[in-house]
């Protein structure tokens, strides 16, 4: 397991750069910050460490070189920016890598490729494939095409995703800000920054942005989202800024930069993870303290009786998350029962069902195999 001290045990690294750390106020590319991290990230590479990209920056690139002053308002608008910005993006990165004699490789990923297991296996393959010639993927999510439902929607989630989905040791995070600090220190001066969360729980989650608020889409909050796959996926994280210069290399010699997220010891097996964190969490259930024991320490299925409150507009087959009264999130897993049927039958008995519904097609709201305890 990587704690602060072993970082620079890490071998398989995904660094995540965001659009604020790749352009300038003007929109423009920040060429010297992506030549420096080109440079780092090649540096580590030579070393023997296999280095994993994903870059956001397509839409701003887009942007320019197509001379428009704000961001698109409609999906096809923005799709054509990425589209020239895509391949802007991946001419730079050739030819800065390549002047470090590395190999780079475009990869653009959609949620398609998580949501089918054969494709989730074939990315991952691909991904291999990639590093065992010792080529350092590029990887964006494929914004020309992917339409909302296909969405993951912004490249925090991507990273992890990836960093799951290829078994990596380290991501890193690179934003416009140090890390997680107690409150947003833009509009809070007297924040602080956490040099480590050893646990995500719903206070770390409000002081991120908390999800429904007005900077809820982005910002720190999507970045703390993706901790959760990461160390749920045996992945130590780490969010840094980007503007300091040998931030990689820093974190891998163990300084205390950023915020980490100290991995959980057991990865979830593959199947878990695809389960847990390819699809798209449609909607929630809250559980009462009884049926919280039940699933976190005997291993239960989720059952109507233990369910207190509904949340979404889910249907049978769906992802849904289980939640404590808290506001905790306590597991994933896949539906048998439509968020209305579910509404109709919590807190009745399994053998109350049939008389409530007509019919009883299951007795458990989640199968235990289909669930994943994520504390
Ligand atoms: P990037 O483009 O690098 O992905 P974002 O702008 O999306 O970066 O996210 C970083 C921003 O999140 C910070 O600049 C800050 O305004 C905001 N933020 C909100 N809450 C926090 C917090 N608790 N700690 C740090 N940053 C926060």
């Amino acid at each position: 397991m990587l704690t602060r001290e072993n970082l620079g045990n890490a071998n398989r690294i995904v660094v995540k750069v965001g659009t604020s750390t790749l352009t300038h106020a003007t929109g423009k590319l920040n060429l010297l910050r992506i030549e420096k991290l080109a440079r780092e990230l090649s540096d580590l590479a030579n070393q023997g460490k296999q280095i994993i990209l994903v870059s956001s920056g397509a839409v701003s690139a887009g942007m320019d070189r197509l001379g428009l002053k704000e961001k698109p308002k409609t999906i096809p608008e923005k799709q054509a920016a990425a589209a020239v910005g895509q391949g802007i993006l991946l001419h730079i990165y050739e030819k800065m890598f390549g002047e470090y004699g590395q190999i780079v490789a475009q990869v653009l990923l959609t949620r398609a490729d998580s949501v089918n297991r054969k494709r989730y296996t074939n990315s991952r393959n691909t991904l291999f494939a990639l590093l065992s010639h010792g080529v350092i993927p590029v990887i964006n999510e494929n914004d020309a095409v992917a339409i909302d439902e296909l969405k993951i929607g912004d490249n925090d989630t991507l990273s992890a995703m990836v960093a799951s989905i290829i078994d990596a040791d380290l991501l890193i995070i690179l934003s416009d800000i140090e890390g997680v600090y107690t409150a947003n220190p833009q509009t809070n001066p007297t924040a602080v920054l956490l040099s480590e969360i050893a646990d995500i729980t719903p206070a770390v989650e409000q002081l991120a942005g908390g999800p429904g608020t007005v900077g809820g889409t982005g910002g720190m909050y999507t970045k703390v989202q993706a901790a959760k796959i990461a160390v749920n996926s045996g992945v130590t994280m780490v969010i840094a800024s980007g503007g300091r210069d040998g931030v990689v290399r820093d974190i891998l010699q163990g300084q205390k930069v950023g915020t980490i997220f100290i991995s959980k010891e057991n990865r979830l097996q593959i199947r878990k993870r695809w389960l847990a964190f390819g699809v798209k969490v449609c909607g929630w259930v809250t559980v009462d303290k009884g049926c919280e024991q039940a699933l976190l320490t005997g291993g239960s299925s989720l059952l109507a009786a233990g369910i207190t409150a509904v949340n979404g507009d889910f249907e049978l087959g769906n992802t849904i998350s289980v939640k404590s009264a808290n506001g905790r999130e306590l597991a994933r897993g896949i539906t048998n029962y439509s968020a209305d049927d579910v509404r109709k039958i919590m807190g009745a008995h399994t053998n109350e069902i049939t008389q409530i519904l007509g019919s009883k097609p299951y007795n458990e709201i989640v199968h235990r195999d289909n669930l994943v305890v994520l504390v």
